[in-house]
């Protein structure tokens, strides 16, 4: 299983960005992207501008995306077959808009839930009634630049982290919500999704699943293991028992905040959002290697370390496995 860069939360002049499809599709095959999504706010016209004009795309693209851009909250709608009409969307019914979307073969989840809302930007905090959680495929807990030194993002992680609590199946996002480039001094923040077959429904298939970890910059190789099953994957739901666990650090040329020297400290593993054990750096070293025994709930690694001017920074969460 590779695990591919990956960014679906973008915007082009077709809304309100700086930057031209041609302009997105360019940088972010220079930024090390790997897969890309356009995602314009309520409108796929870019996908349109890319057919008609026949523009190669440098990096593979995930057609058909776009942000539902409502007054009650920004919903991120990836590989639509077509775009819903967001307005007949009342404030209780994102439920049954959900389903619609997810008909027609979207993967989505909520942008943003905390940013503030009018008048600063209008609709950007959610405040859809959510009826069932578990309809979404994923939460944005990491939005633009520099999106750990936000209030904002920490309220999302917290609405997420009680979410699994609660027992639902929801996996998290980060998304540059790319409008125009960035500063030199911002960094940003990375998914890797793992795909077997780069195609668009794999692609989908794994958001779907939550087969993805967030990052400030390290890229690790996880794997999850037991004498019955040999790789279990991030989102999947297992039986509770005895776990082989190893997490081991790669060595990157594609690191995309090098130049912020981010050091790697230690490894939390978390079950029902508690932290049950922690590993130091100094101690593992190169590969950390362990027995874990999982009882009924989530179950997530999260790396901690320095980064930029925090020496105790969250620097690479991974999506749940779900025990049963
Ligand atoms: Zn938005
Ligand atoms: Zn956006």
């Amino acid at each position: 299983m590779n695990y591919y860069s990956i960014e679906w939360h973008t915007h082009t002049v077709h809304s309100d960005a700086d930057q031209t499809v041609a302009q997105l599709l360019d940088t972010a095959a220079k930024s090390h992207y790997e897969i890309l999504s356009i995602s314009d706010h309520n409108t796929l016209s870019a996908y349109a501008e890319i057919a008609e004009k026949g523009l190669t795309t440098p990096v593979f693209l995930l057609h058909n995306s776009l942000e539902w851009t409502t007054f009650y909250g920004h919903l991120l709608v990836l590989g639509v077959r077509e775009a819903l009409n967001w307005y007949d969307a009342k404030p209780t019914e994102i439920d049954l808009w959900v389903k619609k979307n997810k008909e027609a073969g979207a993967v989505l989840g909520i942008a943003h839930p905390y940013e503030l809302g009018s008048p600063i930007c209008t609709g950007c905090h959610w405040d859809f009634l959510v009826r069932n959680w578990d309809n979404f495929d994923f939460i944005e807990i990491l939005n633009g630049d520099s999106p750990q030194e936000q209030d904002y993002n920490q309220k999302a992680y917290t609405l997420w982290s009680e979410l699994l609590r609660q027992g639902h199946h929801l996996a998290a996002s980060c998304g540059r919500d790319w409008h125009r480039p960035k500063k030199e001094t911002a960094n940003v923040a990375v998914n890797y999704l793992g795909v077997e077959h780069l195609d668009e429904e794999s692609i989908k298939a794994s958001i779907r699943q939550g087969n993805f970890y967030i990052t400030l910059g390290p890229k690790w190789e996880l794997s999850l293991s037991s004498k019955e099953q040999p790789a279990i994957f991030m989102g999947a739901t297992i039986t509770q028992g005895t776990y082989h666990l190893a997490v081991k650090f790669q060595n990157q040329d594609d690191d995309f905040n090098r130049q912020f020297g981010e050091t790697i400290k230690k490894i939390k593993l978390l079950q029902n959002e508690e932290v049950i054990a922690e590993f130091s750096r100094t101690a593992f070293g190169a590969e950390l290697k362990t027995e874990v025994v999982l009882t009924p709930g989530p179950f997530r690694i999260e790396a901690w370390g320095a980064f930029k001017e925090n020496p105790d920074q969250r620097l690479v969460i991974s999506n749940p496995f779900y025990v049963e």
